[in-house]
């Protein structure tokens, strides 16, 4: 990473892990027919592409037959809704979170606007979790899909899935987990978390980016997005190999150090909030069950822009909210969700580590943030 002491910004991607470069590599220069050939350099594509749907589905508690690779979590995402809102009869009613991704939200409110579908959102409490006894009201007869993240990008905070699923379960709706920033992150368990379709991306698990999966229970007739004979005719197109192989080491990484990759970020991020917070006005947004490895906080009401800024000028790496719509000057709709105000959601920046974060680069920002901010804080008092 050019002249970044420290990358903070785990949740808009990692970096793809060395191991996973050197099996795209060989992917891309030795073992790169099509799986979909009849002939030796086919099937050894084929064979190639079965590992890594059996480590995707390993590392979510999934069959392999449920795994079907899709280009990212966006397009898994968007199946879904797509799906639902194909399906015959009335138009359909969509309940989705309103702290799911930007780009979730912004196609459900297409639909919405072509008259394919109703859609309504699940609001969430002040700390950021979906609010159950609104859901509990709003998850009902006629209801086709349900869509709840399994864990918030922004926040970090983690979402009642169980708790949700059986409110759908019991109403016949299909639900719908997007578990990007879960998968690797902390255990999940397809078989049992009462989802019948969930996505998930590579590139958040340092795998390769323009890869991911959705996850369709076994059984479950769900309509692609392309047709196509590929992914037994869930989403046609020649498969991205090297993307697909990269997934497969990423997942098996990540299954194989779940645990260390847990207890490294959390005990990182835990010394990161107590140590800004003993040198900083601090406020951290979102509370209860949170990822390990995200906090979201703001320093005293310093413009997220503005302390992004100075702490890139240093070599630190952040965000403010997710990177899809930072940069622009619209408060999260995630805080907004929570009902922080919209002046100090313009505050919030979004750190989020990797196992590639050191403890020495914790110390470093924690050491340099106070210093860097003097002057901000001084003109704003
Ligand atoms: N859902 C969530 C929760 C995400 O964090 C992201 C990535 N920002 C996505 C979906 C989109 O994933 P992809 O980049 O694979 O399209």
């Amino acid at each position: 990473m050019t002249g970044a002491l420290a990358y903070f910004d785990n949740n808009a991607t990692t970096r793809p892990a060395p191991q996973v470069v050197e099996a795209m590599l060989s992917c891309l220069t030795r073992d790169w027919g099509n799986p979909s050939s009849p002939h030796v350099h086919g099937q050894a594509s084929r064979r190639i592409v079965a590992e890594a749907r059996a480590a995707v589905a390993k590392l979510l508690g999934a069959q392999s037959v449920e795994v079907v690779f899709t280009s990212g979590a966006t397009e898994a995402n968007q199946t879904v809704l797509e799906g639902a809102s194909a399906r015959p009869g009335s138009v359909p009613l969509l309940l989705l979170s309103a702290v799911e991704h930007a780009a979730q939200l912004k196609a459900a409110r297409r639909l919405a606007e072509r008259g394919r579908a109703r859609v309504e959102l699940l609001p969430v409490e002040d700390r950021g979790c979906v609010d159950l006894q609104a859901a509990a009201q709003m998850i009902r007869r006629g209801v086709s899909l349900v869509s709840v993240m399994a864990a918030n990008n922004e926040t970090g905070v983690v979402q009642p899935i169980a708790e949700i699923a059986a409110l759908a379960r019991d109403a016949g709706a299909h639900f719908h987990v997007d578990a990007t920033q879960v998968a690797g992150k902390l255990p999940f368990d397809f078989a049992h978390c009462g989802a019948d379709l969930v996505s998930v991306s590579a590139h958040k698990l340092h795998g390769p980016k323009g890869i991911g999966a959705l996850l369709v229970r076994k059984g479950l007739v769900w309509p692609p997005l392309f047709s196509g004979s590929q992914e037994r005719g869930r989403r046609g197109g020649t498969e991205n190999l090297p993307g697909i192989v990269g997934f497969g080491v990423a997942a098996q990484l990540a299954a194989e150090r779940l645990g260390e990759d847990m207890l490294h970020t959390s005990l990182l991020r835990d010394r990161l909030e107590r140590g800004l917070a003993e040198r900083l006005p601090v406020r951290v947004f979102g509370a209860g069950a949170r990822l390990p490895n995200t906090s979201m906080l703001r320093v005293g009401r310093l413009d997220a822009d503005l302390v992004l800024k100075r702490m890139e000028q240093a070599g630190f790496i952040a965000a403010s909210g997710s990177a899809c719509s930072s940069g622009g000057s619209q408060p999260s709709h995630v805080l907004l969700a929570m009902r922080v105000d919209p002046a100090e959601a313009r505050c919030a920046l979004r750190l989020s580590l990797s196992r590639d974060n050191t403890a020495a680069q914790v110390e470093a920002l924690i050491d340099h943030l106070p210093a860097l901010l003097a002057a901000q804080l001084a003109e704003a008092a």
